[in-house]
């Protein structure tokens, strides 16, 4: 067993060391291109200048940020832990072994596959390989073949054809799934006959019965549970006895919450992993890691997770491996579990101190990290309300609402979440000071009237001074709570 990583503070100043790293690493990177140092000092000043909401980001440690900065990069390894199709990976062997080695542990899962460079990666290895023992070995067993490479042209013409004929379930966008579970724009939509499952028109909670029925009648190969915008957990043990019911493979992506689940936030039915077949992820959002992907999988898909090289995947980077291995150490450590209950918390005062204020919420509420407003009681699209919120220095992002009159472009509705300035120590007096913040540009936002005389979509006002005002109020909050404190260019 691996042990997790250790918990005495460092015997030297981290910030201080740190500060010197990016400190070399700019001058170094300023003698080739100063643009690029120009731009890398900006970023870290906006980041730390804004109030960043958006509830897929976060602040990775400087632990994992300077791990990503090597000549890991530069070796290619297609293939598995020590089956390469390359001379010489013995080193990302090491980081990559280390990084599934640490997800079994912090998620108690079977199998890891830290290859997947995003979130939509890792989707993509979790449906080819569901298609490949599903479709592919049943079918190769038949016809006595050990792989592809044995059938015939005809067979395999054959073969083919059947991939493109199955089914995915998975839930609708409006009420908060990802583009990538079977919608048109994506490949994803284009590889599957798809359907969706919705929430209930009066609550907005997902609707298990809904969900059963649809799955009764479509009896899709693939049941894809998790989201991008719906503000509630998941009873994965309903979705894995609806998903057995229909003899479906249960694919949860659980790309937003993943922090929650690290963190024994989510745990019992909440926790996807004893449930699902395949477990998918994204490793920068709530679980604080390097940009890139993950799957996991029981035993029974292990082998087909496995090939997602060659299956969709060129070379894995060998150094975002290593830094995903840094940042699920981090993730078992007493102070993660910690900062995932904050996280949690924090969302849910952030709700509470948002219908104080009269805010109406998408299903009332929120039991996870993120908090969905319905803005059309301000008379806004979600676009307008993100736009003028960006004017007032709060980083958000507009979301479609159930049903939502104004479609995918301009929403109705914007949606906030707290990993990320939880991971600067805001609390729940710095939310609610924030839910004051966002209500009170809300209400200073006045959309625009369009040429034809019908309200605008896109433009707005913001009442005198109301930006500078929120900005200055920000800058209070973000300065008690600074970003990567001790940290200097
Ligand atoms: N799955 C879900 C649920 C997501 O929310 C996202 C990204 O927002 C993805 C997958 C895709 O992740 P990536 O942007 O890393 O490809």
């Amino acid at each position: 067993m691996l042990a997790p990583a250790t918990t005495d503070a460092p015997s030297f100043d981290v910030a201080a060391t740190a500060s010197e790293a990016y400190r070399a690493a700019l001058a170094v990177i300023e003698s080739v291109e100063p643009r690029v140092a120009d731009a890398t000092r900006a970023e870290l000043a906006d980041q730390r200048s804004s109030l960043k909401l958006i509830a897929s980001e976060n602040y990775a440690s400087p632990a994992v940020l300077l791990t990503m900065g090597t000549w890991l990069s530069d070796k290619y390894a297609e293939g598995t832990v020590g089956h390469r199709f390359y001379a010489g990976c013995q080193n990302i062997d090491t980081v990559e072994s280390l990084a599934a080695e640490h997800a079994r542990e912090l998620f108690g899962a079977e199998y890891a596959y830290a290859q997947p460079h995003s979130g939509i990666d890792a989707n993509l290895v979790a449906f080819w390989s569901i298609l490949a023992h599903r479709v592919e070995s049943p079918e190769l067993a038949e016809l006595g073949a050990k792989n592809v490479n044995d059938l015939t042209d005809e067979q395999w013409e054959t073969l083919r054809h059947k991939f493109g004929n199955q089914r995915a379930l998975g839930m609708s966008l409006d009420s908060g799934g990802h583009l990538t579970h079977g919608f048109r724009p994506n490949i994803s939509g284009k590889m599957f006959a798809q359907r969706s499952y919705g929430t209930d028109p009066t609550t907005q909670l997902l609707d298990y019965d809904q969900v059963a029925a649809a799955a009764r009648e479509f009896k899709p190969l693939i049941l894809i549970a998790g989201y991008s915008a719906y503000p509630r957990r998941i009873d994965f043990a309903k979705m894995r006895e609806i998903a057995d019911e229909v003899g479906a493979t249960l694919m949860v992506d659980m790309a937003h919450f993943a922090g929650l689940v690290a963190g024994k936030v989510f745990t019992g039915n909440e926790d996807p992993v004893p449930h699902a077949h395949i477990v998918t992820s994204t490793t920068h959002k709530s679980l604080r890691g390097p940009r890139g992907g993950l799957v996991l999988a029981t035993e029974e898909y292990a082998s087909s997770v496995d090939r997602g090289c060659p299956l969709v995947l060129g070379g894995p980077l060998g150094h975002v491996m290593a830094a995903k291995a840094v940042a699920f150490a981090e993730a078992r450590t007493p102070a993660f579990r910690t900062y995932a209950q904050a996280v949690a918390d924090n969302a849910q005062s952030l709700a509470d101190s948002l219908k104080q204020r009269g805010a109406k919420l998408v299903t009332d509420g929120t039991d996870n990290h993120l908090v969905l407003i319905d803005v059309t009681g301000y008379g806004l699209t979600g676009r307008q309300a993100e736009s003028a919120l960006l004017d007032a220095g709060i980083v958000t992002n507009r979301n479609a609402v159930p049903n939502d009159p104004n479609g995918a472009w301009y929403t109705s509705g914007v949606r906030i979440g707290t990993p990320a300035l939880t991971t600067r120590g805001f609390g729940a007096d710095e939310f609610d000071t924030v839910a004051d913040l966002i209500v009170t540009v809300l209400k200073g936002t006045t959309p625009v009237t369009a040429s034809s005389g019908q309200p605008g979509k896109a433009k707005y006002t913001l009442t005198d001074g109301l930006a500078a005002a929120t900005k200055a109020a920000s800058a209070e909050l973000l300065d008690a709570n600074p970003l990567y404190p001790g940290l200097q260019l």
